[in-house]
């Protein structure tokens, strides 16, 4: 949608700017309402460029269908042994057959197909021949795709083989944050509702969330706004409305949420003090009340 348009002044009956088709009176005109009443006292809301159309969201569930088509595959096959640059191998071929094309490939110069971040890797990862896979390894494989203009955007934490208690309850307590996240957004919440929940469960397991990365929306670009941080207090930030489109991502470190970013590669993230990390991602999109999981 261009700027003019959504600047331009409209009636009650003219057909809503969201392209559904309803009258302006019948859909967002009354929640618009309520934003600028938001607005006024301080609160941060979402603007009409973060609010996907019908159209819009065929198009990313569409490209989703091969972002969990490729993890999914990698979910079948991954086993110790083989290395980080076979699974970027199994990215492209999976992505091309579909009629897809990986996100992250040159993106800002970003060398591979995928991000494949294991133990104390926190994102960023860049597969390569020299990164075998051992038993007790963790390792997260971020996955992007581009189809027919759409993003889609998910990641998942895979085991190799068995690993120690601790390690495996990082893991399986990173997905459980995803989705103790994912109760609180529906419209009129906030992100910071969201991080609360997030950050009690992480608290009461003993781990922490990285404070200087965060999610993001997606779908007619790979990062759009909001910017989605999972440190906020609750309450606070963004509020969501239907049709907005984001990840949730939180990394959870073992450690000390403290990172660094390898300054060889500009890329890959680690944790300050050498424990694992584990990050799982889904994108969702925000319906009149709750949300739907797009990709994970
Ligand atoms: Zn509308």
């Amino acid at each position: 949608m261009n700027i003019k348009f959504l600047n331009r002044k409209i009636k009650p009956t003219d057909p809503c700017w969201c392209q559904s088709g309803l009258p302006y009176n019948e859909c967002h005109m009354a929640i618009e309402k309520r934003l600028r009443d938001l607005a006024r006292i301080g609160v941060e809301t979402p603007t009409r460029e973060m609010v996907k159309t019908r159209e819009q969201i065929e198009g990313i569930r569409k490209s989703a269908e091969i972002n969990i088509a490729i993890l999914d595959y990698v979910a079948k096959n991954i086993r110790e042994g083989i290395s980080t640059w076979e699974i970027d191998r199994w990215v492209n071929e999976v992505t091309r057959d579909m009629g897809g094309i990986p996100a992250p490939l040159n993106y800002e110069g970003f060398p591979k197909s995928v991000c494949t971040s294991v133990n104390d890797q926190v994102c960023h990862g860049i597969p390569a021949r020299n990164v075998i896979l051992k038993a007790g390894d963790i390792i997260n494989v971020d996955c992007s795709t581009i189809r027919d203009g759409y993003f889609s955007d998910s990641s998942r934490m895979f085991v190799i083989g068995e690993t120690t208690p601790e390690k495996q309850r990082l893991v399986d307590v990173a997905r459980e944050c995803v989705y103790k996240g994912l109760e609180q957004v529906k419209p009129w919440n906030s992100i910071g509702d969201m991080d609360h929940a997030i950050k009690t469960h992480v608290r009461a397991n003993g781990f922490s969330v990285v404070r200087d990365i965060g999610g993001h929306g997606c779908g007619l670009e790979f990062h759009e706004d909001p910017y989605v941080s999972y440190i906020l207090r609750k309450g606070t930030g963004m509020v969501f409305i239907p049709g907005m489109c984001f990840t949730i991502e939180p990394m959870i470190n073992m450690g000390t949420y403290r990172i660094y970013t390898d300054t060889t590669n500009n890329w890959t993230v680690y944790t300050d003090d050498g424990k694992p990390s584990a990050q799982w991602e889904i994108q969702v999109l925000v319906t009149a009340t709750g949300a739907e999981v797009i990709t994970y």
